[in-house]
């Protein structure tokens, strides 16, 4: 096949696959560059048609193009929207049994697919990659790939390894999409996967239906803007807060004044998110109230307005919250309640999510101490996060870091628990079959813990009690389910690594290595909050502020925000700090008596006091109480230095 169609056999497909008569912006370029053969970059606004720009290649392309997404539901949006227009696609993510997954590689093989959607964890895994050998890969489309960056404000370790393993698989070219990216990720993306200057297209940062309007105004003042704000638009609004408290009190207040209003955010159960959900594309709810939980993959086109009820914690994260507004393209309202106290929340956030020195070392320790050199080890990022009071994410991290590094390096991965429920009498399940299985399910069946009326299965223990290896513990199991014997739900992902060699620096190097990484991450957290507030205060048009930010120059001025209307420019002035007045910290004397594990250090209980979630703190169930977070409007170095002295 040829690698570059003539203009009428692409509008052919163009029309005849996606029914689209005209490319939008940038769209031509980026196909061009692919078809030439070459890796491009594309930065345009969410609902600006990416996802197109490696659609339509991918048709023309021998092979099969693989796309990688973070983000499984709307995988599963895309995957279906483009199976109902007869192209030939499918996904492999963690939601997929292995049997589906056994599936997919069928139609590969059978060569009726030419997009193939991803997780990168997925493409991660060695054991996916053999599979795809011999496979002619002509492009890979990375979404998201502002993740690859320390410098994103998304960043996530398995991104990382994208580019390397893409050139280990003899990818092509590759096609980076992302909505926000400033000049230092666009570096870190082209870097990284080779991409050249003239092959990075950006078009307009925001939409030109949006009007932007920022209000300074004081914590007391918000509700009173907030409800006057509402009263203006007409249909569905988004209004982001910070933390989830402040989702649910707003949520509340606006309900109590007659509006139609949910909350939503990480911590609500996946039932309740998603009737939430629901109600607002279906137009039940017309407001929701959320942290930045909320949106990814939410392609509601006729969003009136997005209100951020707190200043937001960087620029990339705005542009793209308020880009949800108006993608019919009609016009739409984006306001910006703007006061100076919302950056203590946010600077505490910084401070109580990295990690200190001794935790990383801890960590590092307990990692380096898990192998000989030259010996497999399986890790659970999870369990780690629990007992290092870590995110795990940081985890993950430091993970990546230590690949990267040439430390360690990713293998597979399986689960190392097995929650399983007997169909049958096991009699029945016995019956027929051959008295060496027998035997082995036998005493599988017998090894199970029995709790609540289910087994429990931790392949580890199992095969330290019986010596069945754990491979062929979970394969039986797997098999009984398959047979319908039994009924099984797999958790406690482990990762499995090798410890390539011991380390190259000492240990003491490698710390301060990655402390220097993760603090110039902070300080790095810590300027784009500047940044929010330098944009909040310009004196120029907001679009054009907010295309320099992105490194894009001479953008003409919208017309449409408060300045371009000639409303005066905002200065935001900060409240009195307030001191701790004295005996509240001996009002805390029940939680202290308590003595929590998971409020250890002054560390761990300065972060609690904060309302900084965290692993342990989660885990002991210690988030609900009237404690967390008492102290939240408090600046977190004050509330740390009273707790050590
Ligand atoms: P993004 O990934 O940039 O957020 P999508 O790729 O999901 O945006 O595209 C948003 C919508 O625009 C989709 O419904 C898509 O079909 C549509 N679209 C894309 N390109 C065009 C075009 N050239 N003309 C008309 N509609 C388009």
């Amino acid at each position: 096949m040829k690698d570059f169609p003539d203009a009428a056999a692409l509008h052919r497909v163009l029309r005849g696959t996606f029914g689209i008569d005209v490319f939008r912006a940038g769209q031509k370029e980026v196909i061009q560059a692919l078809f030439a053969g070459r890796s491009a970059l594309a930065v345009f606004p969410t609902g600006s048609g990416k996802s197109l720009c490696y659609q339509l290649p991918a048709l023309f392309f021998e092979g099969v193009t693989l796309v990688v997404s973070p983000l499984i539901a709307l995988m599963k949006d895309q995957v279906e929207k483009l199976r109902a227009l007869g192209v030939g696609v499918a996904r492999i993510d963690s939601t997929l049994a292995d049997d589906e997954v056994e599936e997919v590689f069928a139609q590969i093989a059978g060569g009726g697919i030419r997009l193939l959607y991803l997780s990168p964890e997925r493409l991660a895994g060695g054991a996916f990659r053999k599979r795809l050998k011999g496979i002619r890969i002509p492009l890979m489309a990375i979404d998201e790939a502002h993740c690859i960056s320390e410098w994103g404000h998304n960043f996530r370790p398995d991104y990382l390894k994208i580019a390397g393993l893409s050139r280990r698989m003899g990818v092509e070219r590759i096609l980076a999409l992302t909505a926000t990216a400033t000049v230092p990720v666009v570096r870190d993306i082209r870097r990284n996967f080779r991409i050249a200057k003239a092959d990075c297209f950006q078009t307009g940062v925001l939409r030109p239906n949006l009007r932007i309007t920022v209000t300074a105004c004081a914590e007391h003042e918000k509700d009173g803007l907030l409800v006057e704000k509402l009263r203006e638009i007409e249909g569905p609004v988004i209004v982001y807060a910070t933390t989830r408290n402040a989702t649910e009190a707003v949520a509340t207040f606006l309900q109590k004044n007659g509006f139609s209003a949910k909350s939503y955010h990480a911590g609500l159960t996946p039932e309740l998110r998603g009737q939430t959900q629901d109600s607002f594309m279906q137009n039940t709810t017309r407001i929701v109230v959320a942290t930045i939980a909320f949106g990814m993959g939410i392609d509601k086109p006729d969003i009136r307005g997005v209100i951020h009820y707190h200043l937001p914690k960087c620029l990339e994260g705005y542009s793209q919250e308020t880009g949800r507004a108006g993608r019919d393209g009609l016009p739409a309202c984006c306001e910006l309640l703007a006061c100076m106290d919302d950056t203590r929340t946010l600077e505490n956030f910084i401070h109580g999510s990295s990690p200190s020195a001794q935790t990383l070392k801890n960590l590092l320790d307990r990692i380096l101490r898990m192998a000989a050199p030259g010996r497999m080890f399986a890790v659970s990022p999870y369990e780690l996060s629990i007992s290092h009071d870590m995110r795990e994410e940081t985890v993950r991290t430091v993970l990546a870091y230590l690949e990267l590094g040439g430390n360690i390096r990713r293998g597979g991965s399986y689960h190392d628990y097995f929650r399983v429920r007997l169909l049958r009498p096991l009699e029945s399940i016995l019956a027929g079959r051959a008295p060496r299985e027998k035997s082995l399910v036998r005493k599988l069946i017998a090894a199970g813990e029995s709790a609540y009326g289910s087994l429990h299965f931790r392949l580890h223990e199992i095969q330290e009690k019986t010596g069945i290896a754990r491979d062929k513990a979970a394969e039986t199991i797997k098999e009984l389910a398959a047979a319908g014997d039994i009924r099984m739900e797999q958790r406690g992902l482990r990762e499995i690594y090798l410890m390539e060699k011991s380390w190259k620096e000492p240990p003491a190097g490698v710390i301060a290595g990655m402390s220097v990484r993760f603090d110039s991450r902070a300080a790095y957290e810590h300027e784009r909050i500047r940044s929010v507030i330098a944009y909040a205060e310009t004196r120029k048009c907001r679009a054009v502020h907010l295309s320099k930010y992105f490194g894009r120059h001479g953008t003409a001025p919208c017309g449409v925000c408060d300045l371009c209307r000639g409303e005066k420019p905002v200065k935001l002035t900060a409240g009195e700090a307030v001191d701790i007045p004295d005996g509240e910290w001996a009002a805390m004397s029940t939680l202290r008596a308590e003595n929590h594990a998971a409020l250890g250090t002054p560390l761990q209980m300065a972060r609690f006091l904060c309302g900084i979630p965290s692993p342990a703190a989660a885990k002991a169930k210690l988030q609900r109480r009237a404690e967390f977070g008492v102290w939240q409007h408090h600046r977190f170095s004050n509330v740390l230095q009273m707790l050590e002295a």
